[in-house]
């Protein structure tokens, strides 16, 4: 995808003739994570997001490594993560944090990013099509960060890997593979905040946390 005529986008995102502007042409060829964290900030694929949003949430991973113990893997941001510009920073985040130190995973070790880098209007569902163009850019962060255990928070993040009609319920069985790493499908915090301190997704997220725990203590 290229632009047909130097434009800038809502959000001064400059554009121009000739500037690819697709992820799938971009993503591969970025050699490190900050390469690829550039490109993303640039990233004008999905027109309606690139006009809402505030910030690119391209996500981190721990600096001084090679390789990442954990990639934690949500949806998008959302209004807090959209301003702040990082993933996982309102109350979602705030109980991942706890749930992960409860779990003996060290923070500092965890690479997190989200399926879709900009928040959707009014947090909608992303769609299927935004998913799509931001395929490759999760794709290659997977690829960057190396995480010896990927875990998805979610029923996004689980179609992400296992495509549309996805169920965490079954999924988190078991870990997973997902090109040749471990991969632990479980709820997403919101769910556990929606279902209360004695919901289900709260005590499972404890038990599939404590599994990735295991799996890299492993
Ligand atoms: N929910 C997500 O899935 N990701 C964030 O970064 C914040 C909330």
């Amino acid at each position: 995808m290229t632009t047909g005529r130097g434009v800038t986008t809502g959000r001064g995102v400059p554009t121009g003739r000739g500037v690819p502007t697709d992820p799938a042409a971009i993503a591969p060829a970025a050699g490190t994570w900050e390469d690829l964290a550039t490109a993303v900030r640039g990233c004008v694929a999905c027109p309606e997001l690139v006009i809402s949003r505030t910030t690119v949430v391209v996500g981190h991973r721990p600096w001084d490594q090679s390789h990442a113990d954990v990639m934690l893997i949500g949806e998008a941001p959302g209004a807090q993560e959209d301003l702040a510009g990082e993933p996982f920073v309102g109350r979602s985040g705030q109980l991942l944090d706890s749930l992960l130190a409860e779990a003996g995973l060290d923070r500092s070790l965890v690479a997190v990013a989200n399926v879709l880098k900009c928040r959707p209007p009014a947090n909608r569902k992303p769609r299927r099509a935004e998913v799509g163009r931001c395929r490759p850019w999760l794709a290659r962060q997977i690829e960057l960060a190396d995480p010896r255990v990927l875990v998805a928070l979610g029923g996004t993040a689980a179609e992400w890997f296992f495509g549309p009609g996805a169920r965490i319920a079954s999924l988190r069985e078991e870990t997973r593979d997902h090109e040749g790493r471990p991969l632990v499908v479980t709820y997403h915090p919101s769910a556990a905040i929606r279902f209360g301190p004695n919901g289900a997704p709260l005590a499972a997220l404890r038990v599939d946390l404590a599994a990735v725990a295991r799996l890299v203590g492993g």
